[in-house]
């Protein structure tokens, strides 16, 4: 049984599921997809991989940037200039995430309810919050502040007249 549960395998399951692992409890990250990422995230597109989600990262932490170079050294190449580090891919954002993932427990598995991720002390919740509304309320679970998140719809492309 693991400590923790992180369902989502994005930036932010992967780099909670890290941190909890340096700091010593047992790990295990499921995601829907049978890849890590979710929006960092590479798709071929006439034979060329193409990233689809951000194409780099502007960071003004420097404990921040310390743990981006030290968990994806291959992946990541980084430049200081005035106080901000800029990081870009050396191939891909799918490398990246890749390389996030390292040495974590990693398994495909998608989250309709909570009991599909088994009996476990923790388990976090990283998908975008309609989806955890989905999951939280499946599962039987009412709680005013996440069912208080609602999102505005982007303005999509403008269509021709
Ligand atoms: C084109 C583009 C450009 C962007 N540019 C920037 C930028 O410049 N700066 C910036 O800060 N942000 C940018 N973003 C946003 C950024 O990519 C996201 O905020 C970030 O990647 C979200 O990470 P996350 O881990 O929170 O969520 P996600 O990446 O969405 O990860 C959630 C994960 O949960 C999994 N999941 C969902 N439901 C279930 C389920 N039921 N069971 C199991 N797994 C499930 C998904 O498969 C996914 O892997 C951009 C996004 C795009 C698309």
């Amino acid at each position: 049984m693991a400590d923790v549960v992180v369902v989502g395998a994005g930036i932010a399951g992967l780099t909670l599921a890290r941190l909890l692992s340096e700091n010593g409890a047992t790990v295990q990250v499921v995601d829907k997809a049978g890849y890590p990422g979710g929006r960092l995230s590479s798709r071929t597109v006439a034979g060329r991989l193409v990233d689809t989600g951000p194409t780099g990262f502007q960071v003004t932490d420097p404990e921040v940037a310390g743990v981006l170079q030290r968990w994806a050294p291959d992946a990541l190449s980084c430049q200081l200039s005035g106080g901000r580090w800029d990081f870009s891919y050396r191939s891909s954002a799918r490398a990246v995430a890749a390389e996030l993932a390292t040495g974590l427990d990693y398994r495909k598995v998608l989250v309709n309810l909570l009991a599909d991720v088994g009996q476990h002390t923790h388990v976090v919740l990283t998908p975008p919050a309609p989806q955890v509304q989905t999951i939280a309320s499946r599962s039987g679970i009412e709680h005013a502040g996440l069912a208080a998140i609602t999102y505005e719809k982007a303005p999509g492309p403008a269509r021709g007249v």
